[in-house]
């Protein structure tokens, strides 16, 4: 289980070990392995995003290594059946062939065109993009409003021989102070 701090909101978006063990068969370590991915579905409390489970990807996507279409019937066909067992759809994920991932300027417009679409109680929508590494910096974790993004940062990220960022977020789970990026989405 990963957490991630949303900005200064309080919230937290929490990625399940089922979720990572997920996104790890998916990885494109081998060369000409298409791009996976699909969809990502949460239970909501008021102050954790608890995201249970990543779909995909579909027999019927298209996919290569540099890009991937999902089924769009198939994805509202999966909305629909995991709303009633209160599994909200909050965003997407999809692998990119580096270890260290960047959505790149159509995966942005995608999602931000996802976030006006919708209605929807969540005022972001998450997108998560998988690397070849298995390290958590390998995973790049977004949250877009429509208008901005904002990258989240995984809690506990101290590992030996770190220290606390020197502009004194410590990356501490008591104190939970991040610096927000560009802007706050869930207000
Ligand atoms: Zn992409």
């Amino acid at each position: 289980m990963v957490r991630y701090p949303v900005g200064t909101s309080g919230q937290t978006l929490v990625l399940t070990d089922s979720v990572l063990a997920h996104f790890d068969r998916h990885r494109q370590r081998k060369w000409l392995q298409s791009e996976a991915g699909g969809q990502l579905f949460a239970r909501i409390e008021r102050a954790e995003i608890r995201v249970e489970e990543a779909t995909g990807p579909r027999r019927t996507d298209r996919r290569t290594r540099m890009t991937y279409h999902a089924d769009r019937a198939e994805e509202q066909h999966e909305i629909d059946t995991r709303y009633p067992q209160g599994l909200h759809y909050v965003g997407d994920w999809h692998t990119h062939p580096t270890a260290h991932p960047e959505p790149s300027l159509r995966d942005l417009t995608t999602i931000s065109e996802t976030v006006c679409r919708s209605s929807h109680s969540l005022n972001a929508f998450v997108l998560i993009i998988v690397g070849t590494d298995c390290a958590s910096t390998s995973l790049c974790v977004l949250l877009h409003d429509g208008r901005n993004q904002l990258r989240l940062h995984p809690e506990h990220r101290l590992q030996k021989g770190e220290s606390r960022g020197a502009d004194g977020h410590a990356l501490d789970a008591n104190e939970g102070k991040y610096s927000p990026g560009a802007g706050n989405p869930a207000h």
